[in-house]
């Protein structure tokens, strides 16, 4: 896009947020380092720009799910940090591992097999403690496999942090066991809900995303974590609508009265889902503007007959508070930020 091109929506990203809830895991986790999972672009932020900001505050280990995203990370890690890949390597890997600073997370016996027989140095292991989605089964595990693995960091994974449930007990434990018996440098159990479960779920190495960029996984979030990501989105065009005519596909919305709209440049195109037709709303400093009829692909009406001085190139802020969002619609807070598309301008305030 040329320079002169500004979108007409934009997220804005608040860093002092970002560092705040960043400073309160770091607080939560205890005697753990606390790194940062920034994965699928720090979740729609902007990795780029979340590992400069998390960098500065302290933050010296960093996760990505592929070798695609790591390298896309690396040119921006600090000397002194690390980076580490939850997918490990699989063959086709390999070249770009080896010439990268990025520890693959070992999920299998081939994989491991694969990291030994290349000579690559350092690495992670997840194991599974009972989320059976990646990592070595601890049934039947043939502890030879670890001999001659240069392992920095052991992992496993939390099914269900976020409430209370017996497996919180089973995987601490079943963690601590085979932590016991490998030889690693940093044992790391817990994501951001675990991080709340207390002392037991620390060990020494936690990986938080979500609470990072304003979600709350866990109750104890709630009061603490604050926004970080607002899509702020411009108004195209003000319309008066009738009583009895309707607004936007489907004929979904009916004025019941005379009423003042605005279309406005989001749309589900732009992660903005289609559920928050008749149902999200915008809004221009305290008051509220309704989301009336459906979301179309690239835009939104909204009811802007409280707000008689917005006009065409007005800018409003969408509500946007994750935990509201999530419960309205049923989708979660981290399909609602990683949806968050490309036509958005993402800055830093
Ligand atoms: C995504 C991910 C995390 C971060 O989880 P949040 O719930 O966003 O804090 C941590 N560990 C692994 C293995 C992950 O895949």
């Amino acid at each position: 896009m040329d320079r002169e091109y500004r979108s007409p929506s934009r997220l804005r990203l608040d860093r002092s947020a970002l560092l705040s809830n960043y400073r309160w895991l770091v607080e939560k986790s205890g005697n753990a380092a606390c790194g940062a999972v920034v994965k699928a672009d720090a979740y729609g932020l902007g990795a780029a720009a979340v590992v400069g900001h998390l960098a500065e505050a302290g933050c010296r280990d960093f996760f990505v799910a592929t070798w695609g995203e790591a390298r896309q990370v690396e040119p921006h890690l600090p000397e002194n940090a690390s980076l580490s890949v939850f997918h490990g390597v699989r063959a086709e890997d390999m070249e770009v591992a080896l010439a990268s600073r990025a520890r693959p997370v070992l999920i299998s016996a081939e994989q491991i097999a694969r990291w030994k027989a290349a000579g690559g140095g350092p690495c992670d292991v997840m194991v599974d403690t009972g989320m059976n989605r990646l990592g070595l089964s601890l049934d039947g595990l043939d502890m030879g496999l670890f001999d001659g693995l240069e392992i920095d960091t052991l992992l496993s994974h939390l099914v269900l942090a976020e409430e209370d449930h017996p497996l919180n007990d089973v995987q601490p434990m079943l963690f601590a066991e085979i932590a016991g018996k490998v030889k690693a440098k940093r044992r790391s159990l817990s994501a951001s809900a675990g991080i709340c479960r207390g002392e037991k779920f620390l060990f020494d190495l936690t990986r938080p995303g979500i609470a990072l960029y304003g979600g709350t996984p866990h109750p104890d979030c709630e009061a603490a974590i604050r926004q970080v990501v607002t899509p702020q989105v411009e108004i195209l065009q003000r319309r008066t609508v009738c009583g009895g005519e309707s607004v936007g596909y489907g004929a979904t919305f009916v004025a019941d009265r005379t009423m003042e709209t605005a279309t406005i440049n989001i749309g589900y195109a732009d992660g903005y889902a289609r559920i928050f037709s008749n149902m999200g709303s915008a809004l221009k400093e305290d008051v509220r503007l309704p989301v009336i009829g459906r979301v179309s692909m690239d835009l939104v009406t909204i009811d802007v007959t409280d707000c008689p001085s917005l006009k065409e190139g007005d800018w409003v802020d969408m509500d946007y508070d994750l935990a509201y969002m999530a419960m309205l619609s049923g989708l979660s807070q981290y399909e609602l930020l990683t949806g968050l598309g490309k036509r958005f301008e993402r800055y830093w305030a």
